[in-house]
């Protein structure tokens, strides 16, 4: 029977590459979620069409709370089930303390860290043995993070407690949960060729980005048998990051 995966914000960067990742190599149909981007989104679905799988992209913002359940609700409607869960979809605001508003605040904890919480919330509820919940953190909860860093490293912090928690809710059901933290990784949100690379490059022990791909391997390492008795941990694709 075939598995199904929802990767939220998969119509680019890290979360298309984790997308068409676990259909090409993995086996499963994947759901994506975006916002903005139909065109992307349509080409994503149409790259795990041609691996051979399922594709499904849904328009579906994650600061709407409403939309949590509604989207899981589709990708079991349409697809068959939720076997894995992919938490992708964030949003950063980087910029000095005094100048962050409370709309940014809002908005940051809206998409990083409520919409983790429901749609995780609506998926295990639909979710049966080997289950699979991979939320996307950040290196920088786990050094002190460059400047400007307040309101995102908060966010993503909210995420170790989240995972650790769901790990030992679930468990008992055999669904695990886990946590990526990326290293600087080449994309639209952080490109290896921006006014801030090269301080990330430096950071790193490797001493350069990473890509998105590279963060797909251990999104695919995570749904897979393999990891079966991986839960709550906090896995890192940094480059040896240490800031
Ligand atoms: P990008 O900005 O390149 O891509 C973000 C994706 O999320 C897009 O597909 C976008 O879709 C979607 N998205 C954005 N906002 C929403 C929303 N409100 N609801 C649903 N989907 C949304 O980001 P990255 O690929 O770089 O980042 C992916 C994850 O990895 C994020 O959680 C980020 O915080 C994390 N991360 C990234 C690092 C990096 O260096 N790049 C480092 C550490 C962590 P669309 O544009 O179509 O709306």
């Amino acid at each position: 029977m075939s598995r199904t995966a929802l990767v939220t914000g998969g119509s680019r960067g890290i979360g298309a590459a984790i997308a068409l990742r676990l259909a090409s190599r993995e086996g499963f149909d994947v759901a994506i979620t975006y916002v903005r981007d139909e065109e992307a989104a349509q080409d994503v679905v149409r790259k795990i069409e041609a691996a051979g799988r399922r594709g499904l992209a849904l328009r579906s913002d994650a600061a709407d709370a409403e939309a949590a359940s509604t989207v899981v609700g589709q990708v079991v409607d349409r697809l068959g089930s939720i076997d894995i869960l992919v938490n992708n979809a964030g949003i950063g605001r980087l910029g000095p303390v005094e100048s962050l508003a409370q709309a940014d605040v809002d908005e940051v904890l809206d998409v990083n860290v409520r919409a983790v919480f429901l749609v995780s919330q609506a998926a295990a509820a639909r979710m049966g043995r080997g289950g699979r919940i991979v939320s996307i953190g950040s290196c920088m909860t786990k050094y002190v993070p460059g400047p400007g860093g307040t309101l995102y490293a908060m966010s993503k912090a909210a995420l170790t407690g989240l995972t650790k928690a769901l790990a030992r809710e679930l468990g008992s059901r055999g669904i695990t949960a886990n946590l990526v933290h990326p290293g600087p990784i080449d994309t639209a949100m952080n490109p290896a060729d921006g006014p801030y690379a090269e301080p990330q490059k430096a950071g790193t022990a490797l001493g350069r980005f990473g890509s998105p791909d590279e963060v797909a391997s251990m999104v695919a390492y995570l749904a897979s048998d393999e990891a079966a008795y991986v839960t709550g941990a906090e896995l890192s694709v940094d480059g040896g990051h240490a800031a």
